[in-house]
């Protein structure tokens, strides 16, 4: 299976098209509801912050969810269910590292699924699609 790593930050320039590539993936415009986000560090100088689910093996959100709406992904992660979910926002609170974001419209989650997508979108190879347990770049 693979997953989507962060390989390096000080690469990042901030410029979202990771965000723009994930949204566009639903045949949406924007940013609002993608799955990876980046933010500055307070700064140009300090760089950027590129927040995107880490592929638990043991998800903390899968574990809260209580209609069993967050499926584990093989590979580590999880798959939302969207017709079981019910929109607790549980699942936010419990990531960790603020990976899940929140889709208002549809009030219901929005997780990384690990497509590696947005990979192909970035012009400085700050994220990409790996194999687990390996280092080793797909694209
Ligand atoms: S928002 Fe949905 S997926 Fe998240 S914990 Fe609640 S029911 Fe589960
Ligand atoms: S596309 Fe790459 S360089 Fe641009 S914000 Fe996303 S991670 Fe940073």
């Amino acid at each position: 299976m693979t997953r989507l790593q962060v390989i390096d930050t000080e690469r990042c320039v901030g410029c979202q098209l990771c965000m723009y590539a994930c949204q566009r993936r639903f045949g949406k415009g924007g940013i609002g509801s993608a799955a990876i986000f980046v933010r500055s560090r307070g700064g140009m100088g300090r760089g950027f912050r590129v927040v995107v689910c880490r592929a638990c093996s043991d998800p903390p959100c899968a574990a809260v969810c209580p209609v069993d709406a967050l499926r584990i992904r093989k590979g580590g992660g999880v798959i939302l269910q969207p017709n079981k979910c019910i929109g607790c926002g549980h699942c936010q609170e419990a990531c960790t590292i603020g990976a899940i974001f929140w889709d208002d419209r549809a009030n219901k989650p929005v997780i990384c699924v690990h497509c590696g997508y947005c990979a192909n979108f970035c012009p400085h190879g700050v994220i990409a699609l790996v194999k687990e347990g390996s280092k080793d770049v797909i694209k």
